[in-house]
């Protein structure tokens, strides 16, 4: 490098020591402003479809069966922000936030950073009860919410005659497991080489 050069390197090395910082220095759980972060669900309209779980490119979400329960989570650490989960939910109960966290959202344990503390790990999860079968009694992997609502959409669309016929039918139908149905549908006439 020339002289020359070698000064001009020198004059923007001592200008960077009176430069603002370009960056910003965030702590973990303090975000800048505009930020896009943890998507929120809002619990009233979720129906536990897993719409979510099924788009979720990093792995964030999470769907699980237990104890005539489903849980459906978003874990913080592992979301990306993309927004595909808010995109897809057929009932518009996710959308991002602004900010790191919001009533509704939990911390379900801690995690350890690489600076030796811990800081809560953020997850949005929201609890629903699973669809027994009206028959056996099993939990279904359906939740109650999601029947009813699909229940509820289906027979609003329809003529008031045809939706007398049609409910009755869904109430038999609608809350059986698939095992049940194997088991009774050539009694109930709703095997399916009847439609073949
Ligand atoms: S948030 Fe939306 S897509 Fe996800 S389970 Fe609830 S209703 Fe379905
Ligand atoms: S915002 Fe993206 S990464 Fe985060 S939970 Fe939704 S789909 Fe997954």
């Amino acid at each position: 490098m020339s002289i020359v050069g070698k000064l001009k390197a020198f004059g923007d090395l001592a200008l960077n020591f009176f430069r603002k910082p370009v960056t910003v220095d965030e702590s973990y759980g303090f975000t800048a402003e505009n930020f896009r972060w943890l998507p929120r669900r809002n619990a009233d309209l979720c129906t536990g479809c897993g719409a979510c779980n099924e788009r979720c490119s990093s792995g964030a979400t999470s769907l699980t069966d237990a104890d005539g329960e489903r849980t459906v989570s978003i874990d913080g650490l592992r979301c990306i922000f993309c927004g595909r989960c808010a995109d897809v939910c057929p009932e518009r109960a996710l959308e991002l936030t602004l900010e790191p966290k919001k009533e509704g959202e939990t911390d379900t344990g801690r995690v350890s950073l690489s600076h030796g503390s811990e800081e809560p790990r953020p997850t949005v999860d929201t609890k629903l009860k699973l669809q027994k079968c009206r028959i056996c009694g099993e939990y279904m992997p359906v939740t109650e919410k999601y029947v009813a609502v699909v229940r509820d959409r289906t027979l609003k669309n329809l003529k008031p005659e045809t939706a007398a016929i049609v409910e009755k039918d869904m109430e038999k139908y609608l809350t059986v497991c698939v095992n049940c149905r194997r088991k009774y549908s050539i009694e109930w006439d709703t095997h399916p080489r009847k439609f073949i």
